[in-house]
């Protein structure tokens, strides 16, 4: 479902906020992106989303300088977190706070650590430790208890997070 296009004439900065990350997937891929995955094709694969849709929503995040657009190698690009980007971190951490709160029965589905001291995040994005607000650079994925297991061999990136992984690194797939 496409929103309109006319969010963009109010006056309220949530609305202009949601015509550069409201669209469908683009969370998610925002998710992916602090996660450690840059190209195109593991965003694809992790994803499952058309190739169409990937490349409008990856041209609106460089659009509006969300995502840094980077040549790697002749022909190869990547996608990387700009600083406009890294400012969304406190509203992905709110998000998967919420969804772990109150619509996960088996508990947290993943868990965002001060990765210097260990602690968990609180609200906000505090460490329950330190009480300091720690950039995404600073923070530490980990899977929780409360993610189904799918049949069948794990799926690359779930793999490569399994054991953790700092927020921002890329994330090396196998
Ligand atoms: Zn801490």
């Amino acid at each position: 479902m496409a929103l309109k296009s006319d969010y963009a004439t109010q006056e309220c900065s949530i609305a202009r906020t949601l015509e550069v990350i409201g669209e469908r997937w683009t969370l998610l891929l925002l998710r992916d992106c602090f996660l450690g995955l840059r190209r195109f094709s593991d965003f694809q694969r992790h994803l499952g989303i058309p190739k169409a849709v990937l490349t409008a929503r990856l041209e609106t995040l460089v659009e509006a300088g969300v995502l840094e657009r980077h040549e790697y190698r002749a022909g190869r690009h990547e996608y990387l977190v700009s600083e406009k980007g890294l400012d969304l971190w406190p509203a992905l951490h709110a998000l998967n706070r919420w969804g772990n709160e109150n619509l996960s029965p088996d508990g947290p589905r993943s868990y965002y650590l001060h990765a210097e001291c260990g602690s968990l995040l609180e609200a906000g994005g505090f460490c329950a430790k330190c009480r300091r607000l720690p950039g995404p650079a600073e923070v530490e994925y980990r899977p929780g208890p409360g993610r189904a297991r799918k049949p069948g061999p794990p799926e690359p990136v779930e793999q490569a997070l399994r054991n953790g992984h700092r927020l921002l690194e890329p994330l090396v797939l196998d």
